[in-house]
């Protein structure tokens, strides 16, 4: 799931119009941007496959302690940076809707503990096994996020170029789900 999570992000826009919405789009993304470091440092793994065939080892990025750890640091920078906004709950939040939706899409990888630590049950309810259903989902969800984003940013404009961002992120998803559409499966 990449374009569910960036849809939260730009659905979120509308709540709090003083956020820009490079760190709505970035907050949702939080625990893959710890994830890359991760992989540089032998710690994390993966492996390209198509649509909803990733093999991952993401035991310490999107484990559960992991991303309440991301979270609680998305919570201080919304803090120092937005916080008439209420930007610590609003980026704490995108950022650990990333660990929920990922639990629902991957297959059982999704440890409790860093390290898998105590070998606790593993989650993933794998949606992502389910190619057809799990793509129009996220396709949906890129739909009503630019939806609401659209209608938000008719309602202010706040100059004559007011579609201008809109425009770039209907752009944005459809070039995401194009090239999600040319990884898929059975195509
Ligand atoms: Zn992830």
């Amino acid at each position: 799931m990449m374009i569910g999570h960036f849809a939260l992000g730009v659905a979120t826009k509308k709540m709090v119009p003083a956020m820009p919405i490079w760190i709505l789009l970035l907050a949702p993304q939080f625990m893959d941007v710890f994830f890359v470091p991760f992989v540089f440092l032998g710690l994390e793994s993966f492996e390209f496959g198509p649509y909803g065939h990733l093999s991952l080892n993401i035991q310490y990025s999107h484990s559960l302690v992991g991303a309440l750890a991301i979270a609680l640091a998305a919570y201080w920078v919304g803090n120092r940076f937005w916080k008439s906004s209420r930007g610590g709950i609003v980026l704490a939040s995108l950022s650990f809707s990333h660990w929920v939706l990922d639990v629902l899409m991957h297959r059982p990888d999704m440890v409790i503990l860093p390290g898998n630590l105590g070998n606790l049950p593993v989650l993933g309810f794998g949606l992502w096994n389910y190619e057809i259903t799990s793509l129009t989902t996220e396709v949906a969800m890129a739909v009503i996020a630019v939806i609401l984003y659209f209608h938000w940013a008719w309602k202010e404009q706040k100059d004559t170029r007011w579609f201008v961002g809109p425009a770039i992120i209907i752009l944005f998803f459809a070039v995401l789900i194009t090239s999600e559409i040319q990884n898929f499966p059975t195509l």
